[in-house]
């Protein structure tokens, strides 16, 4: 099927294609199925049905001067570029754009480590640098740097960050977007601008000081379409001298909302790394009348829960914890944990797990991270990126919803109650949200839950329903104030529309901007819920 730019045609986009191979060189531009099949989301709920959109060319610069003149040629044709660093961004789109007939801009040819600072841990990366590169890099060079990294390693520091992708160290750093300090941006104009003190000539501290001077507009390229990054710094982790892990069940449903307190209270005080919260009882959903329990509309009471935990012998709460520093401060703030929750908690019950120096040897990161996780975890936990991680994907793909909502036991309830009871209208799918569904403090301060159903390329009946169920649970969530942090091009204008104060204002404001600097909509239009004036029809 091939597919042209809009407005456009079949003899003005063999001229528009001439051009960018002047810019790049022949070998670096594509079009045609076969060469852009890569560039399709294997993932999507819509694959191979109308509704699908498709890039029409991909082009790969090498330098910023280039990508600064393929702006330049697309916005003299008004042709909308999509641009991606690694482009694997599966589960939220992949390398698809946001608008059929988009040209794909992909950086992944500029792939070098600019800067890596040991003593001040920096790192300043082009966008084709992958986290598995920015390992090895810092491997080859024997630097004490720990790379918070999320899954799958092959992705980049800068296409993660810049659609707020997640990690799994410390809290400061798993925002990966929250850890960036400092970007160049070719704007819409093909002109290149660089934030916070890298606006400063001379300057020596673009990776370290993130505002400079007056209005910082970095958030605007993150889930937004305002310009094509082609350099990011982030701060990265001294590696840590040593780890341990720890987990401590509590015994009753309530004893939830003690646990999570005292755990906000060590994570905000950075005696912690990231949690994994989860429920013993979760061996017993196997069996039919204890399903029934958890998937209960309107939800179990807390007697109801405790009764079946306790006929179980099981906890119904735990916690599994990490620390990361010397090897006395991991034993003194397990210790410190330990004594806070089992003070508060009656019946609270601490469980050692493991410790070693870092770096880790390859059969520790081999082993299964204990108590009980997988030895996937534990990689990613110590910053070693991995493919590994890929084996949770079922069928060809799944789309993803993960709210956001307050980091307290309660809000937890009811997240479990109402997203619970609005998806029995699709019983065809797993019970996501469940009284036994634990939230995720991927962020610091909020927390969020998993909504992943799969995607079958050869099944547009349970497509259609997965679609719909993840409609549903944007609305759903949205009359309780819980907003999804990051959605497939598919799904971004209903996520964006939940975002509405003041009759959409941030929405409007965002396409005063666009329509500013990008009328024609060159970059990514669509992206983000941000449409420019051409196409917002
Ligand atoms: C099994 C599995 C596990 C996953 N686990 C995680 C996880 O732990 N944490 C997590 O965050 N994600 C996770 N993901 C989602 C995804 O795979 C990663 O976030 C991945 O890093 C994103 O792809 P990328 O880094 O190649 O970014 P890209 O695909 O290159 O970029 C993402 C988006 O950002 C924009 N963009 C990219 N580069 C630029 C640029 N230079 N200028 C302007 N805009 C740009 C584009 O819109 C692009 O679509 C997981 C996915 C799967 C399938």
């Amino acid at each position: 099927m091939s597919v042209l730019p809009p407005d456009m045609d079949a003899g003005t986009f063999a001229v528009f294609l001439e051009e960018l191979r002047a810019v790049v060189g022949a070998d670096w531009v594509w079009s045609g199925d076969e060469d852009m099949f890569t560039y399709r989301d294997s993932f999507s709920p819509v694959w191979n049905t109308a509704q699908e959109r498709h890039a029409s060319a991909a082009v790969a610069p090498e330098s910023v001067e280039q990508v600064s003149q393929v702006v330049r040629v697309a916005r003299r044709h008004r042709v909308p570029l999509y641009p991606i660093s690694t482009g694997k961004n599966f589960g939220y789109g992949g390398p698809s754009p946001n608008v059929h007939g988009s040209v794909v801009l992909d950086l992944k040819r500029m792939n070098r480590v600019l800067a890596l600072d040991e003593a001040r841990a920096f790192c300043l990366v082009e966008p084709g640098v992958s986290y598995f590169d920015l390992y090895r890099e810092i491997q080859d060079r024997g630097l004490k740097l720990m790379v918070d990294c999320p899954d799958p390693g092959w992705g980049s520091p800068v296409g993660n960050s810049l659609d707020r992708g997640i990690g799994y160290t410390m809290g400061y750093f798993r925002d990966h977007f929250g850890a960036h300090c400092g970007m160049e941006v070719v704007l819409p104009d093909g002109e290149v601008m660089r934030t916070g003190m890298g606006a400063m000539p001379g300057s020596d501290t673009w990776q370290e000081y993130p505002y400079g001077f007056g209005p910082s507009p970095d958030g605007l390229f993150a889930q937004g379409n305002f310009g094509v990054v082609t350099k990011m710094g982030f701060r990265l982790l001294p590696l840590p001298e040593y780890y341990r892990t720890a987990m401590i069940t509590v015994p009753k449903r309530r004893d939830f909302v003690k646990l999570v307190e005292h755990v906000n209270y060590l994570n905000d005080s950075a005696l912690i790394g990231e949690v994994e919260y989860g429920s013993p009882m979760r061996a017993k959903m196997a069996d039919r009348d204890y399903l029934a329990l958890v998937t209960k509309t309107g939800g179990p009471s807390d007697a109801e829960m405790d009764a079946a935990a306790e006929a179980a012998g099981l906890h119904n709460w735990q916690v599994e914890l990490q620390f990361f520093g010397p090897e006395k401060s991991t034993l003194e703030n397990w210790n410190y944990a330990k004594d806070r929750i089992l003070s508060a908690i009656p019946g609270a019950v601490a469980i050692e797990g493991e410790h070693f120096p870092l770096p880790a040897t390859e059969e520790q990161l081999d082993h299964a991270r204990q108590p009980y996780a997988s030895s996937i975890k534990r990689r990613r936990s110590l910053g070693v990126p991995s493919l590994g991680e890929w084996k949770i994907v079922r069928d060809d793909g799944h789309i993803g919803f993960f709210p956001v909502l307050p980091r307290t036991g309660e809000a937890v309830f009811e997240v479990q109650r109402v997203l619970g009871d609005a998806m029995k209208e699709f019983p065809a799918l797993p019970p996501y949200f469940n009284a036994l569904t634990t939230p995720l403090m991927w962020h610091t301060h909020t927390f969020q839950m998993v909504f992943a159903p799969s995607v079958r390329h050869n099944d547009p009946a349970h497509n259609e329903m997965a679609h719909n169920a993840m409609k549903k649970c944007v609305a759903v969530a949205a009359e309780h104030g819980w907003g999804d942090y990051r959605a497939a091009p598919i799904y971004q204008d209903d996520v964006s529309g939940t975002f509405s104060f003041n009759n959409h204002i941030l929405r409007r404001f965002h396409e005063q901007l666009k329509d500013a600097i990008d009328p024609d909509g060159i970059i990514a239009p669509g992206r983000g819920g941000v449409w420019p004036r051409r196409f917002r029809q």
